[in-house]
């Protein structure tokens, strides 16, 4: 039996940067294969996936050979995550995640939200999202380098709390860019909107260009950053 699902034109169209064949990370307790989706709006300094962000590259990957992959490795994993770059600026993405959907695989979204429109489009057919929320929402461009960044962001946010679609909500934390009293502020905005799963992810210069940011030491948490969230977790 042929392991593909019919090809749909739109989806053909969907930028793909890289393919990780099997991973434990990207979906917490699946294992998944993931699509890194080309191109991101964004210019953050601890990007850790830097070649990702234009919107084209050489050696994309074709749609049609990822579907090839994943029609081999039905029964073998459990989802296929869709991660970037910022796979949400994309309009091909609907129709991939039919076509994923369509050979039986579940389907995870890493996302910042900057698409709130496409998002709320999407979330019908997510069964998880990776939420990446930068800093409180009124002091994104300090990371992102682009003006009002966080309102999309907060809009996209709120679509998925509003959803049924599991997911899990987390900041990565450089020293420079994030104080304490940044990310005690940071608590109380997830928490009133009704944030329960809440993961603070410490930098690493893995896959960071050099010189955009000093080497981190470590996070230091206020004492009670982590009260009041149903499930709280670093890495
Ligand atoms: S939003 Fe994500 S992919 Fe885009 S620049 Fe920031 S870290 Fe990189």
């Amino acid at each position: 039996m042929s392991g593909r699902a019919s090809l749909n034109q739109s989806a053909t169209r969907l930028k793909v940067g890289g393919l990780t064949h099997l991973s434990t990370c990207d979906w917490p307790g699946e294992l998944t294969a993931t699509v890194f989706c080309q191109g991101c709006a964004w210019d953050c300094p601890y990007c850790h996936n830097p070649g990702l962000r234009p919107a084209t590259a050489e050696g994309l990957i074709s749609w049609s050979s990822v579907l090839d992959f994943l029609g081999s490795r039905r029964n073998l994993l459990d989802a296929v995550v869709f991660s970037g770059g910022e796979p949400t600026l994309q309009s091909a993405l609907l129709d991939a995640i039919g076509e994923v959907r369509a050979l039986g695989f579940r389907v995870g979204l890493h996302t910042t939200g900057m698409a709130p429109d496409r998002f709320a489009a999407l979330l019908p057919l997510l069964d998880w999202v990776g939420f990446d929320v930068k800093a409180p929402f009124a002091t994104y461009p300090r990371i992102t380098n682009v003006e009002r960044s966080g309102d999309n962001a907060l809009k996209s946010l709120r679509s998925l709390l509003a959803s049924c679609v599991s997911y899990e909500v987390r900041t990565t934390v450089h020293p420079s860019l994030l104080s304490p009293a940044d990310m005690l502020e940071l608590k109380a905005q997830l928490l009133e909107l009704g944030v329960k799963h809440f993961v603070v992810q410490q930098f690493r210069m893995q896959g960071a260009l050099p010189g955009r940011l000093p080497a981190a030491a470590g996070i230091v948490l206020p004492q009670d950053y982590c009260s009041g969230f149903v499930h709280f977790d670093t890495r």
